[in-house]
């Protein structure tokens, strides 16, 4: 047995001998009963917080407006929350409060899907208050309760529908995918960051293209600021994607997706890069000049991001290339910066520019022999065309 269950049966246990009900419940009991291997899990009780503290050692105080503790166990850590219902959702998003109630269905009832409600005790018998191993037999995305309120309340749901798709291939009920065509439009109001966390995770996941062709059926994309193009063009990916992949497009397909998202500047670096090998080989070849200034790593991402586009695969053609390449950093010229400045009258740091990234042409290129007297030769030469041309 795996040792977070093990664990997770001893807190089950502990609770239940103070006289509470405890129960696993959400993602881990779902993915159990797929087969999904997780070990993430969650528990429902009705011990107040009050209560949990001094039954455990170590009990962090994660999320206490919200009736939930953290439990470290033997290294393991279990979310622990106090049976709650959401009280109004003003903001879309948040509810207003919350307040704890006595019994396991009012608690089951606040959370998002049917597969999502389902609990296991310690001896690992299922409890299925709305219906939950149904959808979970037949694959089906439902709410609980009527799905307009449900993705009124909380817009964020609308992409939690989309993510459990990704994740287990599943579909949307039909009640659930047209509430979420009306109100797909909600979705602009949730804070990027969450709606970033979750592209994040969907991206990840095995079934992403099934989810952004539910995303273009519903019409959801279309009202998802203006990714719509984007998502669509993921969608009908002849490969799979990496999330890095996934946002490329995204920046290639929307005029303001770096003013919308908050990416670092490290991801925005590096999708702009591939971005830019995408275009300097959408209809040239892929060049040694390319390979050696871009790295082969961004060379093949611009390739995969070429396939997601249909076009053809030339990987084996970046490889040969990148094999060949005499040199894969400038430092490797056998004459380079500060011999020029040694051994020549330059000193301008443009000048000595000029005639290092001329030299790297002539090398990758295999025009000169990368050695010390026939690039220092070159180099010579190089300062008389810079003598006579309006170089400054
Ligand atoms: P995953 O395997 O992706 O972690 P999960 O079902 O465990 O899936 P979590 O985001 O970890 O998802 O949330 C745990 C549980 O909390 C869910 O199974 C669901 O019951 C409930 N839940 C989470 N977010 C919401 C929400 N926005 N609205 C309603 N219930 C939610
Ligand atoms: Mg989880």
């Amino acid at each position: 047995m795996d040792k977070s269950l093990h664990y997770g049966k001893a807190i089950l246990r502990t609770l239940k001998n103070a006289g509470y009900e405890a129960y696993f419940v959400g993602g881990y009991v779902r993915d159990r009963l797929l087969n999904i291997p997780t070990s993430d899990i969650d528990i429902t009780t009705n011990a107040p917080i009050e209560a949990i503290k001094p039954l455990f050692k170590k009990v962090i105080l994660t999320g206490e407006k919200y009736g939930t503790v953290t439990i470290l166990y033997e290294k393991h850590s279990f979310e622990v929350t106090t049976y709650r219902k959401d009280g109004h959702y003003s903001n879309k998003r948040h509810p207003d409060h919350v307040s704890f109630t006595k019994t396991l269905e009012d608690d089951l009832s606040r959370r998002d899907f049917t597969i999502n409600q389902l609990v296991m005790n310690e001896a690992e018998e299922v409890f299925d208050h709305f219906n939950g191993l149904d959808d979970l037999k037949n694959h089906r995305i439902r709410t609980i309760n009527d799905p307009n309120e449900r993705f009124n309340e909380d817009a964020l749901r609308l992409l939690r529908a989309f993510r459990f798709i990704a994740k287990l291939g599943f579909s949307l009920e039909e009640k659930t995918a047209e509430a979420i065509r009306t109100h797909a439009a909600i979705i602009r109001e949730v804070a990027i960051e969450r709606i970033q966390n979750e592209l994040d995770i969907l991206f990840q996941y095995p079934y992403k293209k099934n989810a952004l062709k539910a995303m273009v059926t519903t019409h959801f994309s279309r009202q998802f600021f203006n990714l719509h193009d984007g998502l669509n063009r993921l969608s009908e990916s002849p490969i799979d994607f990496e999330k890095e992949l996934a946002y490329t497009v995204l920046y290639l397909e929307t005029d303001d997706f770096f003013e919308r998202f908050r990416l670092s500047k490290k991801r925005m670096r590096a999708i702009e890069q591939i971005a830019r090998i995408v275009y300097q080989t959408e209809t040239e070849p892929y060049t040694p000049e390319i390979l050696f200034h871009e790295g082969v790593d961004a060379a093949l991402k611009a390739n995969l991001v070429h396939q997601i586009y249909h076009r053809e695969d030339r990987a084996y053609t970046i490889a040969k290339i990148a094999e060949k390449l005499p040199i894969k950093d400038v430092c490797e010229l056998k004459f380079k910066g500060e011999d020029i400045l040694q051994h020549t009258h330059l000193k301008k740091r443009r000048h000595i520019g000029f005639i290092i990234d001329q030299l790297i042409l002539d090398v990758i290129h295999a025009r000169l022999p990368n050695t010390y007297d026939a690039l220092k030769k070159r180099t010579e030469q190089l300062i008389d065309t810079l003598e006579k041309s309006d170089i400054k």
